[in-house]
């Protein structure tokens, strides 16, 4: 697997404060905290070409990280309890939220076992694009088209180009060129034309979805489960700083009145897709606000602070990513203090 050089210069530093336990002299850099990110749940796929292998964790990993945050004295809150907990909780408590993001079928073949043997509460965000089979996961197709291809003909935005991707490197480079494609043209029309590409190669994409994601019923079933909570995750998996403020009130509302439905809860919860700084900010945080969410979380890394109860829509996560599966990575990423650095 090809890792870039900025996940080796964030080993580097994660190692150096792991292993070095510098941590011990900056109780203070924890914060109140942390809320880790999650994607899928999984035993190691072993593919050579993985660019999405940071979305991705082992069991026993996730089993690890519950044990070592327990150790180091965390305790395990569901979201929605968050801003109640940082207000009225012992100021010296420290809280770990456990958040998976899509509704991946792993989640609860491997992660909800895990999460009841060790009673940590857990939310899930999902989108209901994905849930009735309406809407394509992009970065999972393209996985699939370059896996299956040596060449692909595509217009990126100026015609139709020919693309060379017959080996790991090449392979890596188109899918960092569809990224930026997904990110710069209409997101809608984007995901589209995947799904055409996708099918000149006699690649399904929505049988990607239906192998990949949970369907209504699956949740339903899930929702019984004590320890989890649904959240909401728009409904098209859009980037939603791109998109009018009619569209982002309606992606918010519309996916948590639709997960609400599934779960027969009250939706408290959302997470905004993608979640780094160019996909959510200022006005969407003040949108899942206006719209009653107790909570939302973004992907921008940094722990817990009190201060975060006057920002509970816009509030931080760490992800507990594919890149960093080692107990020295954790016990970093609890310190708060890769966050001073990266
Ligand atoms: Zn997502």
């Amino acid at each position: 697997m090809i890792v870039d050089f900025k996940t080796l210069s964030r080993r580097l530093i994660l190692s150096a404060i792991g292993l070095s336990k510098v941590y011990y002299l900056f109780p203070r850099a924890r914060g109140r905290g942390v809320i880790f990110t999650l994607h899928h749940v999984r035993p190691l796929q072993n593919h050579a070409f993985s660019p999405n292998a940071l979305l991705e964790i082992t069991p026993e990993f996730l089993e690890k990280a519950i044990i070592i945050a327990k150790n180091s004295g965390y305790i395990p809150v569901a979201l929605h309890d968050l801003p109640h907990l940082l207000k009225n909780g012992n100021p010296s408590d420290l809280y770990i939220c456990f958040t998976l993001d899509d509704g991946y079928r792993n989640n609860k073949e491997y992660a909800a076992p895990i999460f009841k043997k060790h009673n940590v509460p857990f939310t899930i965000f999902i989108c209901p694009g994905f849930v009735y089979r309406t809407r394509t996961l992009w970065w999972e197709t393209v996985l699939e088209i370059l896996r299956a291809s040596d060449s692909i003909d595509f217009d990126f935005g100026s015609g139709i180009e020919t693309i060379d991707v017959s080996t790991l490197f090449k392979k890596q480079k188109a899918f960092v060129k569809f990224s930026k494609y997904v990110e710069t043209i209409d997101e809608n029309q984007a995901v589209e034309q995947i799904d055409e590409l996708a099918r000149t190669k006699n690649i399904d994409p929505f049988s990607i979805v239906e192998r990949e994601l949970m369907d209504e019923k699956d949740l339903k079933e899930l929702a019984q489960n004590p320890l989890c909570t649904l959240g909401g995750h728009t409904m098209t998996h859009c980037n939603l700083a791109r998109v009018s403020e009619k569209r982002l009130h309606e992606e918010i509302e519309a996916s948590c009145k639709s997960v609400s439905n599934i779960s027969n809860h009250s939706v408290q919860t959302f997470a905004y897709p993608y979640g780094f700084k160019s996909a959510t900010g200022v006005r969407e945080f003040n949108a899942a606000q206006k719209l009653g969410l107790k909570v939302a979380v973004t992907t921008q890394a940094a722990v817990i602070q009190n201060s975060d109860l006057d920002n509970h829509t816009g509030l931080k996560r760490i992800s507990l990513n594919g890149h960093y599966q080692k107990k020295k990575y954790v016990k970093a990423l609890l310190s708060g203090l890769p966050f001073k650095f990266l």
